[in-house]
């Protein structure tokens, strides 16, 4: 990207159209420099309600249409992307701050998702059998209603689009709440959508923080929440959603634990370590967040330190999204320092030439941690990896298992007996084996276990169609006289 550019003013979208009604409104900020380059509007329950009509008018004949008839403004929407990509990808990058290559990594995965939407009428294809002589019984997937999602500021093209193409592929019609802090890649995916040919009223956005979030929890014709986000704010969107009757699935924050064995490939394994720890800065809920080296892993350690020092701000490290973050991130680490761990690499006090303005942190590496430290134990959300001694295998498991979090887990060894020991013992949703990150990709779904997510199934994947559907049960007899057994 060549410079920060000024964006237009965020408007809301409603019924097909960029409105703004005259909200307060707040600015929005380049992580890269610390510029403003939009603002958006702090929308309120009435504006939600505005888009919750417009979804409502707009479900009848979306939801009546066939899945293939609304597949085909997927494939159209999903070759958007695709003929956009550079600049969807500099948007994420100006917005969110990750480099250029994460950026368009993002929007990739927002293809695979659309494919993996355009694929249901395969997989959503109905169950029938005749139960009794003459009596026919089928289950078919209906469509919610008016559904909802509310996005974090870590992924603003993919996580949007890790409920909106299935949710509206298998009928329903959406209100979507970006983060405050990344507005932007929303606005394009309407004008996308629009382009795509998704009628007006199917795809609603609302801008703002808590106050939007708070209206779509309690909005009476939201029928469906999806969050996600941090832990905390999870549990009260979990809470509230559901208390107003709502189905929700929310997705937390991440604490996630790489267990490297000694036997582990000493290349593969510092680099894929470090490339999870720093990738996006940190500010991934998959990211590698503490690594327990079992025995002695001293090479991989310093492997890791050589390498992680070709891991640059402003080069091929991206900025963290804000001043907030970058403070609470140095924060830990100076208290990591004061309890007694050794920092062996120190991204503290980064700055970018030119980007003076820009919020950055440089690659650490905490050896040392005891179980008992704030970085052992909470989301930094940065590009910091705690490193903690065990003495086997066991003690390894029991540190994981200790998390309130259960995100992902990975182990890196070379035996699969090993491998398939920590599989099994790993308290967490998605696993990896010599991966870093191990995003499932489509079509398995996405969701971590205990506080990282609230609610049955997983966001993404044939799992999300439980989700976004309810079963109709429909039992037929066209043959009146046939009267073989009790069910006749
Ligand atoms: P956040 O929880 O601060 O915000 C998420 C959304 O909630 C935003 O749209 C925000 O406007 C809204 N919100 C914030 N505070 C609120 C409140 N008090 N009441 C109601 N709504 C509120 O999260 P974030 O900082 O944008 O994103 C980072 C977090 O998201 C990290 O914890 C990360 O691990 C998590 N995350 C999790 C996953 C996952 O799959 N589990 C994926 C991406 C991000």
């Amino acid at each position: 990207m060549e410079a920060v550019a000024k964006q237009a003013e965020v408007k809301n979208y409603i019924d097909g159209k960029f409105v703004r009604n005259g909200q307060q409104s707040m600015n929005v900020e380049s992580p890269l420099t610390g510029e403003v380059i939009s603002n958006l509007p702090l929308s309120t329950y009435n504006d939600v309600d505005q888009a919750v009509q417009a979804a409502k008018k707009a479900f009848p004949a979306w939801s009546s249409m066939t899945l293939k008839e609304r597949a085909q403004i997927f494939f159209r929407y999903r070759g958007l992307l695709e003929k956009h990509m550079k600049e969807l990808s500099e948007l994420v990058q100006l917005e969110n701050g990750k480099t250029f290559d994460e950026s368009r990594a993002e929007v990739e995965k927002s293809m695979e998702l659309c494919e993996f939407a355009v694929s249901l009428p395969q997989i959503v294809a109905n169950e029938v059998q005749e139960v009794s002589r003459g009596v026919e019984c089928r289950i078919e997937r209906k469509p919610l209603g008016v559904v909802a999602s509310i996005a974090p500021f870590n992924f603003p093209n993919m996580v949007p689009h890790w409920t909106m193409p299935n949710a509206l592929m298998l009928g329903n019609t959406m209100v979507m709440k970006p983060s405050e802090v990344v507005p932007l890649s929303v606005v394009r995916m309407a004008e996308l959508l629009k382009e795509a040919g998704l009628p007006d009223g199917v795809f609603n956005i609302v801008n703002g923080g808590k106050e939007v979030v708070e209206a779509i929890c309690d909005h009476p014709d939201i029928e469906a929440v999806s969050f996600v986000g941090s832990t905390p704010v999870a549990k009260i969107v979990y809470k509230r959603a559901t208390s107003n009757l709502k189905r929700c699935v929310a997705l937390g924050g991440a604490k996630n634990h790489l267990i490297v064995l000694p036997d582990a490939d000493l290349e593969m394994t510092a680099t894929n370590v470090v490339a999870s720890m720093s990738g996006c800065a940190g500010q991934r809920c998959m990211a590698a967040s503490v690594m327990v080296g079992v025995d002695n892993v001293q090479a991989i350690i310093d492997r890791m330190v050589e390498y992680a020092k070709t891991i640059v701000p402003g080069n091929n490290l991206g900025s963290v999204i804000s001043k907030a973050a970058k403070e609470r991130i140095e924060g830990y680490i100076a208290q990591a320092e004061k309890d007694g761990a050794k920092i062996l690499l120190d991204g503290r006090g980064a700055s970018v030439p030119g980007k003076e303005g820009g919020y950055y942190v440089g690659p650490t590496i905490i050896d040392y941690v005891t179980t008992d430290m704030s970085v052992a134990r909470e989301e930094i959300f940065g590009p910091v990896i705690s490193i903690i001694r065990a003495k086997d295998m066991d003690e390894a498991i029991h540190i994981e298992n200790s998390s309130n979090y259960g995100n992902a887990a990975a182990v890196f060894t070379q035996s699969g007996r090993l491998a398939k020991e920590i599989i099994e013992r790993a308290s967490a949703g998605m696993i990896g084996v010599n991966v870093g990150v191990p995003v499932p990709r489509e079509p398995f779904s996405f969701g971590g276990w205990n506080e990282s997510k609230f609610g049955v199934g997983d966001i993404t994947g044939r799992s999300s169609v439980e989700f976004w559907t309810q079963n109709k049960k429909t039992t037929v007899k066209w043959n009146a006289g046939a009267k073989t057994n009790w069910m006749s």
